[in-house]
């Protein structure tokens, strides 16, 4: 699986702009939910990611590469439609194999392949069965299975659960959620209803948030983090490590604006609940509220992991920061070791 980058992506159909300047990053193995009205371009920045649609400027990176001028099948993008798009005159084992005769794997192979994928999407048995005996549910299921079976680096799945009848919607919706964490996928669904944007991704984004060269919450890598740590954190120190950093969960959330890192935080799963650390704000940069939108977007993802509790140690000087977002102060003042700080305890109830 890989990082997604689109970066500064513009496309306009006959002299009309569909997409201004769209800066957008899905970290790796991050699943992030597309939001924004009919007609807003939601479609056609996935057709521009997996290659579909050429942007008028702009690029789109896997892991750091810029694959722009590569063609579709180049990118190992997957893509799963509204309508399925599946092949009725195929079995629906042909259909999850699809993909994979195309790329050269052999038969028995593939059907091997297609067979653990069916099982993967709770459809162990049906690969024999004609598509087009399947019910709704199914179909979508086979839809999934036949983009995941190629293990794309990317999945992107444009309003994979609109038209589905409420309670086939429902439950899919629980299904998406853990078939994409289970494969560790990194993707994209677009969606207009927020409460499946929550309940199958990790984070929301709002096309038109991602507009132009606006400040915008993005997912980084550790190493991402350490310049503003070492200047606004560690007064210029070498040390840039935290506990944490390589603990199974950890993320880092930042601000970038014109493309820069401009605000950095770091989110931590410990037994006790989830703890936020490494809360920086650029010094030339303060006062914009970019911690405020840190926090949102942490403590969003973090409900949706079902997390109850979050806490931090704050600096005396944050601690109104906290405070005044609905944190409660602990105990005393404490000095950390590392900077000599005086710090308080902060949590936050999420449940
Ligand atoms: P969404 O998926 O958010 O509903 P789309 O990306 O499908 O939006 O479309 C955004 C706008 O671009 C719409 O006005 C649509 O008519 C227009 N559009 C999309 N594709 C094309 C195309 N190939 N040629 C001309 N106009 C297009
Ligand atoms: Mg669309």
């Amino acid at each position: 699986m890989s990082r997604l980058d689109v970066a500064d992506v513009t496309v306009s159909f006959d002299g009309t702009t569909v997409l201004d300047d769209v800066t957008m990053t899905v970290g790796d193995g991050e699943v992030v939910a597309l939001l924004g009205p009919s007609g807003s371009g939601k479609s056609t920045l996935l057709r521009v990611i997996a290659g579909i649609v050429a942007p008028d400027a702009g690029a789109v990176l896997l892991d750091g590469v810029d694959v722009t001028a590569l063609p579709t099948h180049k990118r190992g993008i997957g893509m799963v439609f509204q309508d399925n798009q599946l092949f009725p005159h195929r079995s629906t084992l042909e259909n999850v194999a699809f993909g994979l005769k195309m790329a050269g794997v052999g038969r028995g192979e593939r059907e091997a392949t297609a067979a653990d994928m069916l099982a993967r999407v709770g459809l162990a048995g049906f690969g024999d069965r004609p598509v087009t005996d399947l019910s709704g549910g199914e179909a979508k299921r086979v839809a999934l299975a036949r983009t995941l079976a190629t293990r794309p680096a990317v999945v992107l799945l444009d309003e994979p659960l609109t038209g589905l009848d409420r309670e086939l919607h429902d439950r899919l919706t629980g299904e998406l959620r853990a078939i994409l964490l289970d494969v560790g996928a990194t993707a994209i669904i677009v969606t207009h209803d927020r409460h499946e944007a929550s309940a199958v991704a990790h984070r929301s984004v709002s096309l038109t948030d991602l507009q132009g060269d606006g400040p915008h919450v993005v997912a980084l890598a550790a190493e991402a983090t350490h310049d503003l740590r070492r200047r606004v954190l560690r007064d210029g120190a070498e040390v840039v490590a935290f506990d944490g950093d390589d603990l199974d969960g950890t993320f880092h959330l930042g601000v970038e604006e014109d493309g820069r890192v401009v605000a950095i935080s770091t989110w931590v799963p410990h037994p006790d609940g989830w703890q936020l650390r490494g809360m920086a704000t650029d010094a030339d940069r303060r006062g914009h509220g970019f911690g405020s939108m840190l926090l949102r977007a942490g403590i969003a993802r973090l409900r949706d992991e079902g997390a109850t509790r979050l806490w931090a140690n704050a600096r005396s000087s944050a601690l109104d920061f906290y405070v005044a977002r609905g944190f409660r102060a602990l105990g005393d003042d404490f000095v950390t070791d590392e900077t000599g700080l005086p710090h308080r305890l902060v949590e936050l109830d999420l449940d």
